[in-house]
Protein backbone atom coordinates (compact mmCIF):
# COMPACT_ATOMS: atom_id res chain seq x y z
CA UNK A 1 0.00 0.00 0.00
CA UNK A 2 1.43 3.51 -1.10
CA UNK A 3 0.27 6.47 1.21
CA UNK A 4 -0.09 9.67 -0.28
CA UNK A 5 2.43 12.67 1.25
CA UNK A 6 -0.67 14.31 2.35
CA UNK A 7 -2.28 11.61 4.34
CA UNK A 8 1.26 10.64 5.48
CA UNK A 9 1.44 13.79 7.02
CA UNK A 10 -1.31 13.66 9.11
CA UNK A 11 -1.14 10.70 10.45
CA UNK A 12 2.46 11.95 11.36
CA UNK A 13 0.80 15.06 12.63
CA UNK A 14 -1.68 12.60 14.70
CA UNK A 15 0.85 10.42 16.09
CA UNK A 16 2.85 13.44 17.31
CA UNK A 17 -0.14 15.37 19.09
CA UNK A 18 -1.17 12.15 20.74
CA UNK A 19 2.43 12.75 22.05
CA UNK A 20 2.78 16.07 22.74
CA UNK A 21 1.41 16.54 26.44
CA UNK A 22 3.88 18.21 28.19
CA UNK A 23 4.62 16.75 31.82
CA UNK A 24 2.68 19.30 33.47
CA UNK A 25 -0.28 18.92 30.97
CA UNK A 26 -0.07 15.29 32.34
CA UNK A 27 -0.94 16.57 35.81
CA UNK A 28 -3.64 19.02 34.43
CA UNK A 29 -5.57 15.93 32.61
CA UNK A 30 -5.29 14.02 35.99
CA UNK A 31 -9.63 13.93 37.17
CA UNK A 32 -9.73 15.35 40.41
CA UNK A 33 -11.99 13.98 43.13
CA UNK A 34 -14.64 15.71 42.80
CA UNK A 35 -15.14 15.61 39.47
CA UNK A 36 -16.02 11.74 39.92
CA UNK A 37 -18.42 12.27 42.85
CA UNK A 38 -15.86 11.61 45.44
CA UNK A 39 -15.26 13.28 48.86
CA UNK A 40 -12.24 15.09 50.53
CA UNK A 41 -10.19 13.05 53.07
CA UNK A 42 -9.52 14.15 56.49
CA UNK A 43 -6.27 15.87 56.68
CA UNK A 44 -6.22 15.86 60.85
CA UNK A 45 -6.10 11.85 59.85
CA UNK A 46 -3.49 11.91 57.30
CA UNK A 47 -0.05 10.60 57.44
CA UNK A 48 2.20 12.82 55.48
CA UNK A 49 4.67 11.84 53.53
CA UNK A 50 7.26 12.56 50.83
CA UNK A 51 7.67 10.85 47.63
CA UNK A 52 10.64 8.63 46.79
CA UNK A 53 9.09 5.62 45.21
CA UNK A 54 6.36 5.12 42.10
CA UNK A 55 4.58 2.00 42.58
CA UNK A 56 2.13 -0.28 40.65
CA UNK A 57 -0.63 -2.17 41.52
CA UNK A 58 -3.50 -3.54 39.92
CA UNK A 59 -7.10 -3.53 40.91
CA UNK A 60 -7.24 -7.73 41.16
CA UNK A 61 -10.42 -8.04 40.10
CA UNK A 62 -11.94 -8.04 36.46
CA UNK A 63 -12.98 -4.69 35.33
CA UNK A 64 -15.94 -5.12 33.18
CA UNK A 65 -15.90 -3.24 29.65
CA UNK A 66 -18.77 -0.84 30.27
CA UNK A 67 -18.23 -0.27 34.10
CA UNK A 68 -18.22 3.30 34.92
CA UNK A 69 -15.43 4.55 36.35
CA UNK A 70 -16.86 7.05 38.12
CA UNK A 71 -18.86 4.81 39.71
CA UNK A 72 -16.28 2.24 40.34
CA UNK A 73 -14.25 4.76 42.17
CA UNK A 74 -17.08 6.24 44.14
CA UNK A 75 -17.74 2.67 45.49
CA UNK A 76 -13.59 2.26 46.06
CA UNK A 77 -13.93 5.49 48.48
CA UNK A 78 -16.76 4.21 50.38
CA UNK A 79 -15.37 0.52 51.23
CA UNK A 80 -12.13 1.67 51.62
CA UNK A 81 -13.29 4.26 54.71
CA UNK A 82 -16.32 2.34 55.83
CA UNK A 83 -15.17 -1.53 55.83
CA UNK A 84 -11.55 -1.02 55.86
CA UNK A 85 -11.99 1.81 58.16
CA UNK A 86 -8.90 3.53 55.63
CA UNK A 87 -8.19 7.14 55.21
CA UNK A 88 -9.55 7.08 51.92
CA UNK A 89 -9.15 4.75 48.82
CA UNK A 90 -5.64 3.44 49.02
CA UNK A 91 -3.61 4.74 45.97
CA UNK A 92 -3.01 7.90 44.81
CA UNK A 93 -4.14 7.10 41.39
CA UNK A 94 -6.02 5.05 39.54
CA UNK A 95 -5.91 4.40 35.41
CA UNK A 96 -8.91 3.20 33.79
CA UNK A 97 -9.78 0.97 30.42
CA UNK A 98 -9.00 3.92 28.00
CA UNK A 99 -6.36 5.73 30.12
CA UNK A 100 -7.74 8.03 31.74
CA UNK A 101 -5.86 8.94 35.33
CA UNK A 102 -8.74 9.56 37.70
CA UNK A 103 -7.17 11.36 41.49
CA UNK A 104 -7.75 8.83 44.86
CA UNK A 105 -5.80 9.43 47.73
CA UNK A 106 -4.08 12.84 48.39
CA UNK A 107 -0.57 12.58 47.16
CA UNK A 108 0.76 13.91 50.30
CA UNK A 109 -1.01 11.38 52.61
CA UNK A 110 0.59 8.02 52.44
CA UNK A 111 -1.30 5.36 51.39
CA UNK A 112 -2.85 1.69 52.97
CA UNK A 113 -2.14 -1.70 52.21
CA UNK A 114 -3.46 -5.68 52.79
CA UNK A 115 0.03 -6.36 53.00
CA UNK A 116 3.26 -6.61 55.17
CA UNK A 117 5.00 -2.96 53.30
CA UNK A 118 4.89 -0.18 54.42
CA UNK A 119 3.61 2.21 51.69
CA UNK A 120 4.63 5.72 53.33
CA UNK A 121 6.84 7.53 50.72
CA UNK A 122 4.94 5.53 47.85
CA UNK A 123 2.96 7.42 45.03
CA UNK A 124 0.63 4.27 44.46
CA UNK A 125 -0.90 3.64 41.40
CA UNK A 126 -3.71 1.63 40.47
CA UNK A 127 -4.58 0.31 37.08
CA UNK A 128 -8.09 -1.47 36.89
CA UNK A 129 -8.49 -5.18 35.92
CA UNK A 130 -6.88 -8.62 36.92
CA UNK A 131 -4.15 -8.83 34.83
CA UNK A 132 -3.76 -12.43 36.17
CA UNK A 133 -6.66 -13.17 33.88
CA UNK A 134 -6.11 -10.66 31.32
CA UNK A 135 -3.62 -8.28 29.66
CA UNK A 136 -3.33 -4.86 29.49
CA UNK A 137 -3.95 -2.64 27.05
CA UNK A 138 -1.85 0.09 25.13
CA UNK A 139 -3.95 2.98 26.13
CA UNK A 140 -3.40 1.23 29.68
CA UNK A 141 0.33 1.42 29.48
CA UNK A 142 1.27 4.64 28.04
CA UNK A 143 -1.09 6.14 30.79
CA UNK A 144 1.74 4.32 33.13
CA UNK A 145 4.06 5.31 31.67
CA UNK A 146 3.04 9.64 31.32
CA UNK A 147 2.22 9.14 35.14
CA UNK A 148 4.97 7.85 36.02
CA UNK A 149 7.52 10.38 34.51
CA UNK A 150 5.37 12.81 35.61
CA UNK A 151 5.70 11.78 39.42
CA UNK A 152 9.25 10.94 38.43
CA UNK A 153 10.22 14.30 37.28
CA UNK A 154 7.79 16.55 40.42
CA UNK A 155 9.41 14.66 42.90
CA UNK A 156 12.69 13.66 41.55
CA UNK A 157 12.52 9.99 41.64
CA UNK A 158 15.52 7.52 40.55
CA UNK A 159 14.21 5.20 37.70
CA UNK A 160 15.61 2.34 40.38
CA UNK A 161 12.86 3.34 42.62
CA UNK A 162 10.01 2.75 39.85
CA UNK A 163 8.45 -1.00 40.62
CA UNK A 164 5.57 -2.52 42.31
CA UNK A 165 3.80 -3.93 44.89
CA UNK A 166 5.01 -7.57 44.83
CA UNK A 167 8.93 -6.30 44.45
CA UNK A 168 8.07 -5.19 48.31
CA UNK A 169 5.75 -8.09 49.55
CA UNK A 170 5.56 -11.44 49.41
CA UNK A 171 2.13 -12.06 50.12
CA UNK A 172 0.53 -10.66 46.95
CA UNK A 173 1.21 -11.55 42.71
CA UNK A 174 0.03 -7.70 42.54
CA UNK A 175 0.51 -5.96 39.85
CA UNK A 176 -0.63 -9.54 38.14
CA UNK A 177 1.95 -11.50 35.86
CA UNK A 178 0.87 -9.77 32.56
CA UNK A 179 1.73 -6.48 33.98
CA UNK A 180 4.43 -7.31 36.09
CA UNK A 181 6.27 -8.78 33.17
CA UNK A 182 6.51 -4.51 32.08
CA UNK A 183 8.19 -3.95 34.97
CA UNK A 184 10.57 -6.80 35.52
CA UNK A 185 11.98 -6.25 31.64
CA UNK A 186 12.30 -2.90 32.48
CA UNK A 187 9.81 -1.37 30.19
CA UNK A 188 8.18 1.48 32.20
CA UNK A 189 11.79 2.30 33.29
CA UNK A 190 12.94 2.74 29.70
CA UNK A 191 9.62 4.65 28.55
CA UNK A 192 10.23 6.97 31.60
CA UNK A 193 13.72 7.63 30.66
CA UNK A 194 12.85 8.52 27.23
CA UNK A 195 9.97 10.53 28.70
CA UNK A 196 12.03 12.61 30.76
CA UNK A 197 15.01 13.08 28.25
CA UNK A 198 12.42 14.43 26.41
CA UNK A 199 11.01 16.83 28.85
CA UNK A 200 14.23 17.76 29.33
CA UNK A 201 15.18 18.90 25.69
CA UNK A 202 11.76 20.31 25.06
CA UNK A 203 10.94 17.97 21.98
CA UNK A 204 8.11 15.85 23.07
ZN1 LIG B 1 -1.07 -3.96 45.05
Amino acid sequence: MTIRPALAFSLLLAATTAFAQTLPEVERSIVPVAAWGGTPADPAQAHRQAITHITLHHQGEPFRPGTDPRQYLRNLQTWSRNTKHWLDIPYHYIIDLDGNIYEGRKIDFAGDTNTEYDPTGHALIEVVGNFEEVEPNQQQLDAVVRLMAMLAHKYDVPLDHIASHRDFSTQTVCPGANLYRYVQDGYFRHKVALRLAQEQAGTR
